[in-house]
């Protein structure tokens, strides 16, 4: 819909007094220059991924908030619970109701809120600038001992993630998560731009970590050779330990829920 039409149907709200004002998603910007990952992931990748891929996907949520998801409550929900509602159910009478009822508006808040969602966890908490971090240095002694404890050691968290990010058909996201349920670090794998935060999966897992496995996020430097992409990723020093610290920190102590991915201030940039 024409972005006229959406600023029209919002004015003509206001007046009628309906919902005062929306939810309008917009990317922050980014607290790094998008070289600073060369030669790991290379400058155009960085800029298009988040300037032209990221910014798709915040404005076609602004969109269907406004259109296919009209009348379905959304109009004010943060990020991170719209994402929780996908696949959900709520009480309703004696029985469960979707928490999405419109299906249509369902699928456009999973692709599209979850696209915003999955790349805040990863530009903003997952990746650091070539260099900077140092797992031994800058992961929290928390989560170094429960990568240990899960994986025997961080190669094997390493060798594990590796195997799943290369065997995800087509697109999708390779994670690092916690599990409340276990109390345990794994890995796990989701199709498109779907996150184990999603109602749609159980038990209901964190992620701490996450890789994009889409080919917008290398096939530039790497065209098919995804395999180089992971390595580049997990041996290349652009892991922001620090701020996925952060991310388990907020997990285990069941802050995580209500997390704003899109929030700089909740994450460690530099050295
Ligand atoms: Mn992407």
């Amino acid at each position: 819909m024409a972005r006229h039409l959406l600023l029209a149907l919002a004015f003509a709200c206001i007046t009628a007094g309906c919902q005062a004002h929306f939810v309008n998603f917009t990317l922050p910007n980014l607290p790094y220059s998008t070289s600073v990952f060369e030669p790991n992931i290379d400058n155009t990748t960085m800029y298009l991924h988040w300037f032209k891929h990221t910014q798709t996907y915040a404005t076609k949520l602004n969109d269907a908030i406004l259109t296919t998801c009209l009348g379905q409550g959304l109009a004010l929900t943060p990020l991170s619970q719209l994402v929780q509602k996908v696949g959900a159910t709520v009480p309703c009478g004696s029985n469960r109701c979707k928490a999405i009822r419109n299906t249509d508006c369902e699928t456009a808040i999973r692709h599209q809120a979850g696209g915003l969602y999955n790349h805040g966890l990863f530009f903003l908490h997952t990746l650091a600038p070539t260099g900077i971090q140092n797992y031994n240095v800058k992961a929290s002694n928390a989560l170094r001992k429960a990568i240990t404890s899960a994986f025997g050691s961080l190669d094997n968290f390493k060798a594990n993630f590796t195997t799943a990010a290369t065997g995800v058909f087509g697109s999708g996201w390779t994670w690092l998560v916690y599990t409340p349920a276990t109390r345990k670090l794994s890995i796990t794998t989701t199709p498109n731009q779907d996150n184990p935060i999603m109602g749609l999966y159980s038990p209901k897992s964190y992620p701490i970590l996450g890789l994009d496995v889409w080919e917008h996020a290398y096939y530039l430097k790497y065209q098919n050779k995804r395999a180089d992409y992971v390595a580049a990723f997990l041996g290349g020093n652009i892991i922001n330990w620090a701020g996925v610290s952060n991310l388990y920190d907020k997990a285990v102590t069941g802050k995580y829920p209500s997390l704003n991915v899109l929030d700089l201030n909740q994450t460690t940039w530099v050295a």
